[in-house]
């Protein structure tokens, strides 16, 4: 397509049109002079003209006119392929033509003559032949024209042919781009495509390499397997045989059960006897009862005065001298018997003390009430009876109490009972109440009053109630409270042997599954020294401390003494005895109603009495 000689045939065109006219020639042949260049790239497209006629001007010195028309010499390249041979039969023309004109050109010259003016005919002559030869040239240009033309609608039709597939060409490059675009789309899906691919491959050669693991492990858990149903069977016909057996031991542990259970009634049938049988001894053996213990001296042994009969461990005898009247009889001496429930001398140990006590503790525990108070002269071992030291063997009444109760509780447990405790410590000085386990700031300490609620239990108000589990706590409390006596106390005044002081513990049982319970306060009293007034000889402070102390001694024992003579006869039922205290009065079947116990069997609703 390059290479199509479109200007050149053009040039040749506008020569041949204008080859009638010699002159005309110059202009054209000027003009390929002046533009060879664009002709050059064309490889096929020789013009020749500028060279050419210096070679025929040496070969036949010519007149500048000849001259000028035989260098008018237009050779025609041929496009490549098809004019390449009429190049090959153009150049030899044009060298004809260039060597028809070398005579034309000598010819005037020849014979390096010229013809006379008067040489008309020569001249003619010559003219003719140069027309002739101008006719041969336009002939043979016309044919070379011709040719051209010819191969000029080739050459069109070519370029048609080429434009159009240059058009398809390009659609179709536009069609492969489109189809690169896509690829390149397919080829990315591709990238990834392998990229998952190499993935799944390492997946899959991973899971390939479990999935030996795995058969390895299948064919030793098959080997097991086999070994397990070899021993199954022969545990299957073990256990054939044991079950045989557990229907005959569970046969035989309900029938176990079934004794345990009438066991259980009866054993709860029998603490319950027990209870009351124990109440009974309790009752026979009174339900107040006074002990008498002897403190020893300070550097030991027992004051002359007291007498205690080896024989006896009931009774106390006083000694007392009398001065005669007269002074003329010698003094006599006087003895005073006491009789007491017991008696205890002042080798007694801690223990021997609580071992009597310790039965109306453990009636605490059976749901009656009881009460222990310490009553003497200040120093005579109120509280080293009461509470003792920290040592074991010199542990008083309230630790060695407290530890029953709770060992008992233990015991109780496994019939059924569920206990709770509720400890409280309160001291009574000059008539007035202060709770000994209050931790709270001293300025901003309540004050207590007693109160009676309906069903006939005593409460103080603003009293810390400390819920108990074990033996411990109730230690620590004891602890607090002589802190907080000690607390009160100056070097002046030694208010503990002018208070008293009552430690409480309320009980509370349930036996659920026998739908009882019972209810009982445990209080261990250490109260003030009794000291008489007149022989004290008080004054002041010391004056008003002691009347309140002999106020309450004096109350206390007229409460006693009351409790002590009221009948011991059913009043539904005369004749038959009763028992205050009884759990089962505690046994409430009807709000706010106590009945009588069922020893009397009265059923009768019965107002307890002070
Ligand atoms: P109270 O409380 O009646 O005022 P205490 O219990 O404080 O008297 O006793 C006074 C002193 O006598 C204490 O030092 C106490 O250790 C001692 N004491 C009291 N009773 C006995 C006893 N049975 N054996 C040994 N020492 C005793
Ligand atoms: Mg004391």
């Amino acid at each position: 397509m390059s290479r199509l000689p479109v200007m050149t045939s053009k040039r040749v065109l506008t020569s041949s049109s204008s080859s009638e006219n010699s002159q005309d020639m110059a202009p054209a042949q000027k003009k390929l002079r002046k533009d060879p260049e664009p002709v050059k790239p064309h490889a096929a497209a020789t013009i020749i003209g500028g060279k050419r006629p210096p070679v025929a001007a040496t070969r036949a010195p010519i007149s500048r006119s000849v001259r000028a028309v035989g260098a008018a010499t237009v050779a025609v390249g041929p496009s490549r392929g098809v004019l390449k041979p009429s190049v090959a039969s153009a150049a030899p023309k044009g060298g004809n033509m260039k060597q028809t004109a070398a005579p034309t050109g000598t010819k005037p010259g020849g014979g390096g003559t010229k013809r006379h003016a008067w040489d008309l005919k020569g001249k003619v002559s010559d003219m003719e032949g140069k027309l002739r030869n101008y006719q041969s040239k336009v002939k043979s240009v016309n044919e070379e024209n011709d040719i051209l033309k010819g191969t000029m609608v080739q050459s069109k039709m070519r370029v048609t042919e080429m434009e159009r597939e240059l058009k398809r060409q390009q659609s179709q490059i536009s069609e492969y781009e489109d189809e690169l675009h896509a690829l390149s789309g397919v080829r990315d899906k591709l990238e990834k495509v392998s990229s998952d691919k190499s993935t799944l491959q390492k997946e899959l050669s991973n899971l390939e390499g479990k999935y030996k693991v795995m058969e390895t492990l299948r064919d030793s858990q098959e080997t097991e397997l086999q070994t397990l149903t070899v021993k199954l069977s022969v545990l299957e016909s073990t256990l054939a045989r044991l079950q045989g057996t557990l229907r005959d031991t569970e046969e035989e542990v309900r029938s176990l059960k079934e004794t345990v259970a009438e066991q259980k009634d009866e054993l709860h049938a029998g603490e319950m006897e027990r209870r009351r049988l124990h109440n009974t001894i309790q009752e026979l053996k009174g339900n107040i009862r006074v002990f008498c213990r002897v403190r020893p001296l300070v550097d030991g042994g027992l004051s002359k005065h007291i007498q205690l009969p080896t024989s006896d461990i009931k009774t106390i005898t006083l000694a007392k001298t009398e001065e005669s009247h007269t002074g003329k009889t010698a003094d006599t001496q006087k003895n005073y018997n006491f009789n007491f429930d017991r008696v205890f001398g002042p080798g007694a140990s801690q223990q021997e003390v609580f071992e009597e006590i310790s039965l109306l503790v453990q009636s605490a525990l059976d749901g009656y009430n009881v009460c222990c108070f310490a009553y003497g002269q200040t120093g005579s071992g109120k509280t080293y009876t009461m509470e003792g030291d920290e040592f074991d063997k010199t542990r008083g009444v309230i630790p060695r109490a407290v530890q029953q109760i709770f060992r008992a509780a233990e015991k109780l447990a496994t019939q059924g009972w569920e206990f709770t405790f509720t400890a409280s410590f309160v001291e009574i000085y000059n008539e007035t109440l202060r709770d000994l386990l209050y931790t709270g700031k001293a300025s901003k300490r309540p004050e207590h009053e007693i109160r009676k609620s309906t069903n006939n239990e005593v409460t103080i108000t603003n009293l810390t109630y400390e819920k108990v589990s074990n033996e411990d706590q109730v230690l620590g409390l004891i602890a607090l409270a002589n802190q907080n006596r000690s607390t009160a106390q100056t070097a002046q005044n030694d208010r503990s042997s002018r208070s008293h002081s009552v430690f409480q513990l309320d009980i509370e049982g349930v036996n659920a599954g026998r739908d009882v319970k019972c209810k009982s306060t445990l209080c261990l009293v250490d109260l003030a020294g009794s000291e008489r007034m007149l022989k004290s000889q008080s004054q002041g402070e010391r004056f008003k401390e002691m009347t309140a102390i002999n106020g309450s001694l004096s109350n206390l024992g007229i409460v006693i003494s009351a409790l002590a003579n009221k009948p011991d006869v059913c009043e539904h039922r005369p004749g038959v005895r009763q028992f205050w205290g009884n759990p089962q009065l505690l046994e409430v079947r009807q709000q706010g109603e106590r009945l009588c116990n069922w020893d009397c069997e009265c059923q009768q609703e019965v107002v307890r009495r002070a």
